[in-house]
């Protein structure tokens, strides 16, 4: 009727689910959600997965805050926003003052929006003046950006997820991409069945992509470094480079020719169990193919040698010359909708937006002209660090908004004793989450489809959300509670709306010069780096790599074995990731009903050989054991792993049986991210439930 029409709205807005980015028409009656389409500019062209499509009821939980909660002794009581602002200033005006602003540290959420991540470092440096600052790619990406930074310079993906349909050849690496990047799936799938694809997969899980994949191997856990340098080796002894490439654009081969001189295919075959033959053949294709890509995610990066592999991957493009030209490049996808924009933004210690270094001249000049203060040249904090620095007593406070760290972070016992060493925590969030319960003020925070802003997904593509129903009566969106604090601290932000805070990101972020509101009105979109006058990049390198003499660097990099095979007390190798219908810890999917009956709970996937010699079935219970912690879980017997190996879905139901009670403090050698794929365990069948 025309009564109804009038109430109902359509409003575009980017899914929260992952690094895919899709983005869609959300259509409601007041907060009622009715349903949801792909636009007709939608960034990716194909329909959303089940998260995307269904996944929204979390918004209208009965569990959202709705109130600023102050701590009471054990209790939390419910405070005005007035106060809970005032408190969080004076607590962190105090601390400054008595330990410093190194004791004050910022932890921003890589699920809000660009100008949200921008903010919080600007918090960090401009209102305490500490550099600790970051965010949750530490748990994930950093290794790849770093990688990256190492070989071709920029920390992103090379080209467009469209793009991964021009390859002739796919190769992904520790990538469960069918459940973690659906709908990027669905393009490499695609491209396969058309025919003009081949699909490698190299996995020690056979997740649904390994199963249609052309070939899949399944090599010894923590090992791509060993195969990748070998292939790498054979391609060069035997002049299948790409010598013009090499010769032209890039530099370093011989200290990287040194540095894989061990790698035989035999030693290979040795370290990672796949055969000389198989490594040969790969090497023999890889140097063949016109068009090369290579994906690769958590299986890869969540090592001891997360960055050394991360660059190995980008070297072997750059030897065959798959960098630059439509279908090649590297391909490192990201998990959460913006973590790719948390960085970009400078939520990280060691460089402000645009990954300008913080000693860097001309990022300092610009800061200091358009913020009053001088940027601090040292790194900060990075997350891991941070919980460290509070055990020991010389981090005294904490801000985090939107992530629920004592769940995600590994070690999570090691990390509650940190929260409980802290002075003061802040935990700004959608519900009061496990973290909240070690805080002192939590602040109720504004969903995404109830602001504005931007994300930029795995592609580095920046997009617009806008509001699909106002924020819930008791919550603001995360830019507006920043700017609140920073105002009774002293410093007149003024924001008034998001799009004021992109431009101050244009004039300080060279990759973003040229990005603006108005460039990215409805389905718009640009890839940065973006120039001034709004041309933008979807495919980087095709001329330069972003390097000074425009030349790419093969990195001599390290082979750095795990640190916690199996041995006789923890028999098993523990491996995590996603599933499907959860996102990361499951918050917000266990609150849409039609997910949480779908997928109720973890389980632990055991293998068919490892069922048969322990006698063990679907559906019995087992506490699996580490030297960190234990978890109750459900069996399920799986060909989807093999031998000895186990897995473990990162969303459990109930906090205590979350598998990152039994990942240790192990981490990436570079980046400190922890090496969550390297861990041991024991599983012991329970009897009496
Ligand atoms: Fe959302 Fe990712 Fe699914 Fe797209 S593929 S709908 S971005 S979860």
């Amino acid at each position: 009727s025309a009564a109804r029409d009038r109430y109902i709205k359509k409003t575009k807005t980017v899914c929260t689910y992952c690094g895919v980015g899709c983005s869609f028409d959300v259509w409601t009656d007041e907060r009622y959600i009715l349903k949801v389409e792909p636009g007709l500019g939608h960034a990716n062209g194909i329909s959303t997965c089940v998260k995307g499509k269904f996944g929204w009821d979390y918004v209208n939980s009965e569990d959202r805050l709705t109130s600023p909660l102050i701590r009471d002794g054990d209790r939390f009581r419910e405070a005005t926003w007035d106060e809970a602002l005032d408190l969080v200033a004076r607590r962190f005006t105090e601390i400054r003052a008595a330990k410093g602003p190194d004791a004050l540290a910022f932890v921003a959420s890589s699920k809000a929006s660009n100008e949200e991540a921008f903010l919080v470092q600007k918090f960090a440096r401009q209102v305490i003046g500490t550099n600790n600052v970051d965010n949750c790619s530490r748990y994930c990406q950093s290794p790849a950006s770093k990688g990256l930074s190492l070989t071709v310079g920029i920390g992103g993906d090379s080209g467009t997820i469209k793009d991964i349909e021009n390859a002739s050849l796919v190769i992904t690496v520790g990538s469960n991409t069918a459940e973690s990047h659906p709908v990027l799936a669905t393009r490499v799938k695609r491209a396969q069945k058309l025919g003009h694809t081949r699909v490698i997969v190299f996995d020690i899980r056979e997740h649904e992509l390994a199963r249609r994949a052309d070939e899949f191997h399944r090599p010894n856990p923590g090992t791509d470094f060993v195969w990748l340098a070998a292939v790498s080796k054979f391609i060069l002894d035997n002049g299948l480079e790409d010598r013009d490439f090499l010769r032209e654009r890039v530099n370093g081969l011989d200290e990287f020719r040194a540095s894989i001189e061990e790698y035989t295919l035999e030693r290979a075959e040795r370290e990672t169990g796949l055969s000389a033959a198989t490594l040969e053949a790969l090497a023999r294709r890889i140097a063949s193919e016109e068009r090369v890509c290579i994906l690769w995610a958590m299986g890869v990066t969540q090592q001891c040698g997360g960055t050394d592999t991360s660059a190995a991957i980008s070297n072997l493009l750059l030897i065959t010359g798959n960098y630059g030209r439509l279908g090649t490049g590297a391909y490192p996808l990201r998990g959460h909708n913006n973590v790719q924009g948390a960085s970009d933004m400078g939520a990280q210690p060691d460089a402000v937006s645009g990954y300008q270094r913080v000693d860097d001249p001309f990022a300092v000049q610009r800061h200091e002209r358009e913020w009053g203060v001088t940027l601090r040249p040292e790194r900060g904090l990075d997350n891991t660090q941070m919980i460290d620095a509070a055990i020991r007593g010389d981090l005294r406070a904490l801000w985090i908004t939107g992530e629920e760290m004592s769940l995600t972070d590994a070690n999570a016992n090691h990390l509650q004793e940190g929260f409980e060493a802290l002075e003061f925590l802040v935990v700004q969030d959608l519900y009061f989450t496990n973290t909240a319960r070690f805080a002192d003020v939590v602040l109720p925070a504004a969903a995404s489809l109830e602001k504005e802003g931007t994300f930029t997904n795995t592609e580095r593509r920046i997009q617009r959300l806008y509001e699909v129903m106002p924020p819930l009566k008791g919550t603001k969106p995360d830019w507006q509670i920043y700017t609140a604090v920073a105002e009774r601290m002293g410093h007149r932000w003024g924001y008034t709306h998001p799009s004021e805070i992109m431009a101050e990101i244009a004039r300080l972020t060279p990759h973003f010069a040229g990005v603006s509101y108005d460039r990215l009105e409805g389905y718009d979109t640009l890839c940065w780096p973006v120039a001034e006058d709004g041309t933008d990049q979807p495919l980087l390198y095709t001329e330069r790599f972003n390097f000074p003499d425009g030349k790419a660097r093969l990195y001599a990099g390290e082979y750095r074995p795990r640190q916690q095979a199996p041995n006789e007390t923890y028999d098993l190798h523990l491996n995590s990731g996603r599933m499907l219908e959860h996102f990361h810890e499951g918050n917000m999917t266990f609150r849409v009903a039609g997910i949480a009956a779908k997928a109720p709970d973890a389980f632990v996937e055991i293998s068919p050989e490892l069922a048969a010699e322990r006698s063990i079935q679907s559906g019995q219970w087992a506490r699996l054991v580490s030297e960190h912690g234990a978890v109750r879980l459900q069996v399920l017997v799986t060909g989807r792993v093999s031998g000895n190996q186990v897995f473990v879905p990162m969303n459990a139901r109930k906090a205590e049986d979350a598998v990152n009670r039994l990942t240790g403090s192990q981490g990436d050698a570079t980046t400190n991210t922890p090496a969550y794929k390297d861990t041991r365990v024991r599983l012991d069948v329970l009897h009496d439930v």
